[in-house]
């Protein structure tokens, strides 16, 4: 047995990216950089107006009011080539515009009187006020983004700005989802005695989507050696494999086995964990392979905390795992020492404090208490009880959840 910490160790230890592409911008949110980006030119590449007002020379300004001769006009998208700011001129600008040579300041329409062939200016003149100076936001040849930075709005505004259509990202890995056990019936199907539906290859896809790999359903591997060899040599053609079930210490539970037998080395079976203690990663080839029990609860619980962190590495993240925040427990909680428990919890905000409060029964087999838990609070391994009041770490536990208020 290794403990969560190891085992989490031994898993990103395990991965790496699986290659880079080039994609449209449009299709880049939330992918990560393969590749420093720098500026192609300088942003913004003219001086220009920051301001709706005028352009003047600072020097004519000295005494207020003044009154200049209004001797041009310039719009934004015009060209400032061959406009000049003479003495006892000022030219009409307009934000974004160029600024015309021997402009070193802008007054805004605001301080005017807004005049059209004469203008005053009611307030001193600061030199260089409301220009905004070639370079000043990024210089030609600065990387403004680097590899690893994620794709988010403001960097698809300025890859855009800079008329990068195409952007480097890491791939995202295909990842195949193998079910197993003979109870097991595809969704669709009514379950009949004894039978129950494979809903975790559905809710392992809809993890694998959420975190931006490709989930492959490859199906279900019946209880014999032939099944599981069919099955997993398929799913040992994707970029990771994990399986659910067939991993304890059943008559039946011939995963490991198997893997072994194809061979994978396996780097670990059981984790201080709970839910999800018998848990194993192999490596088959370069191919890491997850075979997580297949408990609802524990596949779900165990895909959060080991193979989210391995699928965000594969595709280039630097930071792969929740930040942690500390909650005060509404009530006791009562645990096994030696493993790490993960209790399902809903978040209260209580005078600048996170309580919280059990999302419901705590026992692996309640599937309901997981659709109710926003977080996990994470009990670390040396204790076995903690008193109401006392204070543990927790995370998220969804990417639509945020540390909202609810709305009044
Ligand atoms: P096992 O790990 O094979 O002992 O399975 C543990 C529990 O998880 C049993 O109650 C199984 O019926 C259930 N289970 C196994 N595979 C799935 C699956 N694909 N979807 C839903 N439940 C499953
Ligand atoms: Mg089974």
């Amino acid at each position: 047995m290794v403990s969560f910490e190891e085992a989490r160790k031994i898993i990103l230890s395990s991965v790496s990216v699986v290659g880079s592409e080039r994609i449209h911008l449009l299709d880049a949110t939330g992918r990560v950089l393969a590749e420093d980006v720098a500026a192609p030119w300088d942003m913004p590449l003219w001086d220009n107006s920051a301001m709706d007002g005028y352009a003047v020379n600072s020097a004519d300004c000295g005494v207020v009011p003044c009154k200049l001769r209004v001797s041009a006009f310039l719009p934004a998208g015009a060209l400032a080539e061959g406009v000049r700011v003479g003495q006892g001129c000022a030219v009409k600008i307009m934000t974004g515009a160029p600024t015309p040579e021997g402009c070193d300041a802008v007054v805004p329409v605001e301080e005017t009187d807004n005049g059209d062939r004469e203008v005053t200016l009611r307030n001193p003149v600061k030199k260089g006020q409301h220009i905004r100076v070639r370079g000043e936001d990024v210089q030609a040849g600065v990387a403004f983004a680097r590899a690893g930075t994620i794709i988010r709005p403001p960097e698809v505004n300025m890859l855009s700005g800079f008329g990068m259509a195409l952007v480097p990202v890491y791939r995202r890995p295909t990842v195949a989802i193998l079910s197993t056990g003979d109870e097991l019936v595809e969704l669709g199907t009514t379950p009949g005695p004894g039978e129950i539906v494979n809903s975790n290859a559905l809710a392992l896809a809809t993890a694998v989507r959420e975190v931006g790999a490709i989930p492959l359903i490859i199906g279900i591997a019946r209880d014999t050696r032939a099944s599981h060899l069919e099955k997993l040599r398929e799913g040992l053609k994707a970029d990771v494999l994990i399986t659910s079930a067939g991993v304890s210490a059943g008559d039946r539970d011939l995963v490991r086995e198997v893997l072994e037998e194809l061979g994978a080395r396996q780097l670990f079976w059981k984790v201080g964990i709970r839910p999800g203690g018998p848990t194993a990663f192999a490596l088959h080839g370069t191919t890491p392979v997850f075979s997580l029990p297949g408990n609802p609860v524990s596949t779900m619980i165990t895909f959060e905390e080991f193979v989210r962190p391995a699928l965000l590495k594969m595709q280039g993240h630097l930071r792969v795992l929740r930040p942690l925040f500390r909650v005060v427990l509404r009530e006791e909680l009562r645990k096994k020492p030696g493993t790490v428990q993960i209790a399902r919890i809903r978040l209260e905000r209580e005078d600048g404090r996170w309580y919280a409060a059990p999302a419901g029964n705590q026992q692996t087999s309640i599937l309901r208490t997981m659709v109710d838990a926003e977080a996990f609070a994470v009990l670390p391994a040396d204790s076995s009880s903690f008193a109401a009041g006392d204070e543990v770490d927790a995370h998220l536990y969804g990417n639509h959840i945020d540390l909202l208020e609810a709305t009044p």
